[in-house]
């Protein structure tokens, strides 16, 4: 009994160095046996085992539009890639300096709150003081009015 390779890969072209362009080949070498199925990326439906329909499919309108951008949106996948990595690092430090802001925020409210602790007795102390103060002028004014009048 023969084992059937049930695998199914992605197909990929192979990059032509002279030419600089990516090329079609099909997948698997002619008459191997036990051969994994390929599936084409350009609209994810097209699969098979056979070299005839690869070279029918490597021709249709579809396949020939998706390898011709092939290269170029590797390059726009690779350069958004790494343009996420440089956010994902930006925001990382962002996040750290957010920490550290935070940090000094809470430095900074825990002084005031020393602050206003210090200065507060102080300012009831003077406060009370000047009420003292009026309230012995208007007596010291009330005396005088009363020696004045008694004259
Ligand atoms: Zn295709």
């Amino acid at each position: 009994m023969a084992i059937v390779n049930n695998t199914i890969e992605l197909y990929e072209p192979q990059f032509c160095i002279e030419t600089s362009r990516w090329v079609d080949k099909i997948p698997f070498e002619r008459y191997s046996r036990n051969k994994p199925t390929y599936r084409c990326p350009c609209n994810y439906t097209f699969t098979s085992k056979t070299n005839q329909a690869w070279e029918t499919h490597f021709n249709t309108k579809t396949h020939k539009l998706w390898i011709s951008h092939y290269g170029g949106d590797k390059i726009i996948i690779k350069e958004k890639d790494a343009e996420i990595k440089q956010l994902r690092i930006r925001i990382g430090e962002m996040e750290k300096i957010k920490i550290d802001l935070e940090k000094k925020n809470l430095e900074l409210q825990n002084k005031l709150s020393q602050l206003i602790g210090c200065i507060y007795p102080i300012v009831r102390t003077q406060e009370e003081k000047a009420l003292k103060e009026h309230s012995d002028s208007v007596n010291n004014i009330e005396k005088l009015n009363l020696i004045c009048l008694n004259m």
